[in-house]
């Protein structure tokens, strides 16, 4: 009898230990990796999410038939103690960017897709058996309604006429790579794509780098703040974002949701406030947090152009109380062609365009228009917009374009 209470013993407390083992592993399988110690903005500066790990509490009989026989209930039948909310898990979880690097290839079918019915034109229109008057007419045709402008397309004509001449025989390969270099010339891979961003630590005191986004509304104004955010975040850079666009109600409200997802704070005003004073504010606050890059999202009102200057003036002027701005981005949408031109001169005469950023090119086969902004205001294409999602929005690289023009 002994003998056989002893037994039992041993088996229940073998059994006790074993369970033991079982949950245990499970529990260090589901806790977070531990962060790592890098402290640029993401992931790795969050707190662990808590209520993933417990307290290992001593193996009991019960825990024992609970975890052995049942591997994937087993967890959830045991009576888990509830864990405190703590700020950690109100907090949302960040995302991580796509980095730029990669973005690219993406970007590469996307322009793709919607440009290269201009490329295909062209190869078709060269590769004719005779180039008269008027198939170079037809050559013409193409480039205006691509946008190319008038300027740049008649200079790209002539540019073809002479070299297809020196050519003699025309195969496709030489006809490709002949209009490839062409357009490539027109959009001048010698600019300064540079995007000037990084905080001024020689400045005393240190100060961030500042960024103006200007366009009209509806451009993709706000949604290219938030996108460049995440770019600046892929890159390890620290943001605050500034609302400035206080004439929009939703405006502050869309950038805010871009700048939480990624960390970013949003300095904001009062609606219908000062946008030059929020400018101000955000840039003040800052410096005193140490973060390397202001966005200011200015408002794009352009019913009257003189209500227009001021404003924009103004919230330039006051900014660069803390020193000067360091970027001020104009957003066009390339969809809207000739419109998009005559809004760049405006804003030209307004503030020093330092880049352009071109939206909504994955919705438009006029990609000229990157050839015809740059010649009318002397300023690069730094960045372009090819679709509605988070890190659609890639550094303009001048070579993958003339690719992707041709298909
Ligand atoms: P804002 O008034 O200039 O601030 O314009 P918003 O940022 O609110 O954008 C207007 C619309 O354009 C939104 O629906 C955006 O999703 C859309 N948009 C912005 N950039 C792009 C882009 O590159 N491609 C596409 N397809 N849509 C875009």
């Amino acid at each position: 009898m002994e003998y056989i209470i002893l037994t039992v013993v041993i088996a229940v407390v073998l059994l006790g230990a074993a369970a033991g083992l079982v949950v245990n592993g499970r529990r260090r399988r589901q806790l977070p990796p531990s962060p790592p110690s890098d402290t640029s903005l993401g992931q790795s500066t969050r707190p662990a999410p808590v209520g993933t790990a417990t307290p290992t509490e001593p193996p009991t009989a019960a825990a024992a038939t609970a975890a052995a026989p049942a591997p994937e209930t087993a967890l959830v039948t045991e009576p888990e103690p509830e864990p405190e909310p703590s700020e950690a898990a109100l907090t949302p979880a960040l995302d991580v960017p796509e980095p730029t690097a990669g973005r690219l290839v993406r970007l590469r079918s996307r322009l793709s897709r919607s440009q290269n019915s201009m490329g295909k034109g062209l190869l078709a229109l060269l590769s004719r058996d005779r180039l008269d008057e008027e198939t170079w007419e037809e050559i013409e045709e193409v480039l205006l309604t691509a946008d190319v402008g008038v300027q740049p397309t008649q200079e790209l004509v002539e540019r073809l006429r002479t070299r297809v001449k020196v050519l003699g025989t025309r195969t496709p390969d030489d006809l490709r790579t002949l209009l490839r270099e062409e357009l490539l010339a027109l959009i001048d891979p010698s600019m300064d794509r540079t995007l000037h961003t990084a905080r001024h630590t020689e400045a005393e005191p240190p100060r961030p780098a500042v960024v103006l986004v200007v366009g009209v509304n509806g451009v993709g104004k706000t949604t290219t703040s938030g996108k460049l955010a995440r770019v600046l975040v892929a890159d390890g850079r620290t943001v605050v974002l500034g609302a400035a666009d206080t004439f929009r109600a939703a405006a502050a409200d869309q950038l805010q949701t871009w700048g939480e997802r990624v960390g970013a704070r949003t300095v904001r005003g009062p609606e219908a406030g000062d946008p030059a004073s929020v400018a101000f504010d955000a840039v003040k606050e800052a410096t005193a947090e140490g973060a390397d890059t202001v966005l200011v999202d200015t408002a794009g009102r352009l019913h009257t152009k003189t209500g227009l200057m001021d404003e924009l003036g103004k919230v330039k002027r006051v900014v660069e109380k803390h020193g000067p701005v360091d970027e001020v981005l104009l957003v066009l949408d390339a969809t809207t062609g000739q419109n998009g031109l005559v809004q760049a001169r405006v804003f030209a005469e307004v503030v020093d365009i330092t880049g352009i950023v071109l939206t909504k090119l994955d919705g438009t086969a006029k990609g000229g228009i990157v050839i015809a902004v740059q010649r009318q205001l002397g300023v690069p294409v730094k960045l372009i917009g090819l679709g509605e999602g988070a890190d659609d929005l890639a550094p303009f690289d001048p070579a993958a374009f003339a690719d992707a023009l041709i298909g």
